[in-house]
């Protein structure tokens, strides 16, 4: 569903992704994991083709993204670490807004807003918004078309427990009906308890890709372990 080859990434002269290379399935929640610096925003974001790859090829649900960029992004949702909203556009004004350029009007039975928990805010402008409800009405944005693929950066950093509860299930919800996830984050025990599979990142190479439940059975120490191992920290005996 998100297949990424040989992915390659310079700022300048400094390589920033080199020859990443993995897929995501169908149902499947991936976390991609790695120190700060590593890439993994570079990587999410040339999934979600808001930068332009040097070397390499991404393709989302069976689309080449550089040569069909719509078709591509048709199926694909990208969640950003930090939102950015219009200033003056109220809650209901930005779903209408991303349902207007995908060409679909709201649907009376399925409000995004009322799924999403908004429908009471839906006159309410961005900066009024919490950071959690900032969250939801990114997530109802792009969510409301049930794309294929979902791609998001750090979607549980900053949320208080209620808000990553409601996270975690929407991202189940979107893998149990067969939406590709990929997430990143550096809250590991989240990523031990939501994720199937974890992808590690270091200087941009991917240097190990893992079943979560072959780590071990206690909840945040195995995944912990491996990735100090991975990525070049001392491992306690
Ligand atoms: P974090 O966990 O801190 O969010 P990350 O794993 O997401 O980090 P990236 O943001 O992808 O890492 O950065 C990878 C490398 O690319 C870093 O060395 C970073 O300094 C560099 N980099 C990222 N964006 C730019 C940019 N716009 N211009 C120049 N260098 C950049």
């Amino acid at each position: 569903m998100i297949e990424v080859e040989r992915l390659g990434k310079k700022y300048g002269t400094r390589a920033a992704v080199r020859d990443v290379s993995f897929v995501v399935q169908p149902g499947e929640v991936v976390g991609l994991i790695g120190l700060n610096g590593a890439g993994k925003t570079t990587t999410l974001q040339s999934i979600a083709g808001i930068i332009r790859p040097d070397e390499g090829s991404v393709r989302i649900a069976g689309v080449d993204l550089a040569t069909h960029p719509v078709a591509a992004k048709q199926e694909l949702a990208f969640l950003a670490d930090e939102p950015e909203f219009f200033e003056y556009m109220t809650v209901e004004e930005h779903l209408l807004l991303a349902m207007k350029l995908y060409g679909t009007q709201v649907s009376t039975d399925a409000d995004p807003l009322a799924t999403f928990g908004l429908h009471e805010m839906r006159s309410q402008f961005p900066n009024e918004l919490s950071r959690g409800m900032r969250q939801k009405l990114a997530m109802a944005c792009v969510l409301w078309r049930s794309p294929k693929a979902l791609v998001f950066d750090e979607p549980l950093t900053g949320l208080d427990p209620v808000g990553i509860r409601d996270t975690k299930e929407v991202i189940r919800a979107h893998a149990a009906r067969g939406a590709a996830v990929l997430l990143s984050s550096h809250l590991l025990h989240l990523v031990q308890e939501l994720c199937s599979r974890v992808i590690v990142l270091d200087g941009g190479r991917v240097v190990g890709e893992h079943e979560v439940a072959a780590l071990g059975r206690r909840v945040e120490e195995p995944l912990e372990r491996l990735f100090v191992a991975l990525t070049g920290g001392v491992v306690d005996p």
